[in-house]
């Protein structure tokens, strides 16, 4: 198939709904429209093959998770998703495979009413780009270095589970074992992340700072700590995990992967005191769990408590490409 062909597919399979989109697939560059009041919100994020994601992976869910990764990023600021550029390498114009990446690429995007209005096809070993566009109101957009000391610090959803997917599958190909319930249920977490956009609107106006959870938990609330200029508890007996998480692995191991393992695709964010209420009953009406996870103090770096309130030696951390 050329690559024209392929381009043809892809823009025959993707949602084309919105009525901001002046120009799309087709020409030198796609036109937009954004709203009057609103400031652009921009993400790329590449995925590469045998670093981000085992070859084998189903391409549906290669289609659905390279969009769920920069929508968690517009999640994180407190971005409303509009539009999205997609580039593919790919060793062959493969059109079984383009058809099913685009099929679950679409999937995600017809969720959140997001177009597909552009992008780039060439050959080399396979790996996807994907840049997203959304919209805030002027000057509201959540941020990493917002947090104040005394703010209580928050987390969406549930962690490790995807972590706790990796493993499984790690073990899966080591062993050939069958592969039971609960761990299914960590696999599909870690394919098929849900981005937290509902979340991150809820939260607009109440956090002060958000980061969405993609390197591990540690990691990423370190990046809020030092961008903050703050120090961060955490409380380890209050992560929230999945029921599947414990069924699969021990206590210190679930532990770790909630607190080191990445892919979660959660959002970490902190909440003055005075607005906590505001927050829970906001998050409530997204149809989004939050779990209250630790503080905000002065000083410096993340800190876990044991259930004694002391501090616990942590080694390990987060994913680092050039560590
Ligand atoms: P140019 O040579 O001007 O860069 P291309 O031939 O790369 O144009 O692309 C032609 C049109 O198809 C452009 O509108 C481009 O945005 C779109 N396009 C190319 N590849 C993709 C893709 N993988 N997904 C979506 N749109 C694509
Ligand atoms: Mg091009």
């Amino acid at each position: 198939m050329a690559e024209f062909d392929l381009i043809e597919l892809i823009k025959r399979r993707c949602p084309k709904a919105r009525a901001d989109v002046r120009l799309g697939i087709g020409d030198d560059a796609a036109v937009v429209a954004v709203p009057a009041g609103h400031e652009l919100v921009c993400c790329v994020d590449t995925l590469v093959a045998g670093v981000h994601f085992p070859l084998d992976t189903d391409a549906a869910d290669l289609g659905w998770k390279s969009l769920a990764v920069n929508l968690s990023d517009l999640a994180a600021m407190g971005a409303t998703p509009a539009w999205a550029l997609l580039s593919l390498t790919l060793p062959t114009a493969d059109a079984d495979f383009v058809s099913r990446f685009v099929d679950g690429f679409a999937e995600l995007a017809a969720l959140h009413q997001l177009d597909l209005i552009g992008g780039d096809t060439t050959r080399g070993p396979l790996s996807i780009t994907v840049a997203v566009h959304g919209f805030v109101p002027s000057g509201r957009a959540l941020r990493r270095d917002a947090a104040g000391i005394g703010d209580g610090v928050f987390v969406s959803g549930i962690l490790g589970d995807a972590a706790g997917g990796l493993r499984c599958l790690q073990a899966q190909l080591a062993k050939d074992s069958a592969m039971d319930a609960a761990c299914a249920t960590l696999m599909a977490r870690l394919n098929r992340p849900s981005p937290r956009v509902a979340a991150g609107l809820a939260l607009l106006d109440l956090a002060h700072a958000c980061i969405d959870v993609s390197d591990g938990l540690l990691a990423d609330l370190g990046h809020v700590a030092r961008a903050s200029g703050v120090g961060i508890e955490i409380e380890e007996d209050g992560l929230p995990g999945s029921t599947a998480l414990f069924e699969c692995f021990d206590v210190d191991t679930a532990r770790a992967l909630q607190l080191h393992g990445g892919d979660d695709y959660e959002l970490a964010f902190t909440v003055a005191e005075a607005q906590i209420a505001a927050m829970q009953a906001a998050m409530s009406k997204a149809g989004c769990r939050v779990s209250r996870i630790g503080r905000v103090i002065a000083g410096a770096g993340v800190h876990v408590l044991d259930r004694n309130g002391d501090r616990k030696h942590i080694q390990g951390k987060g994913w680092e490409h050039f560590a």
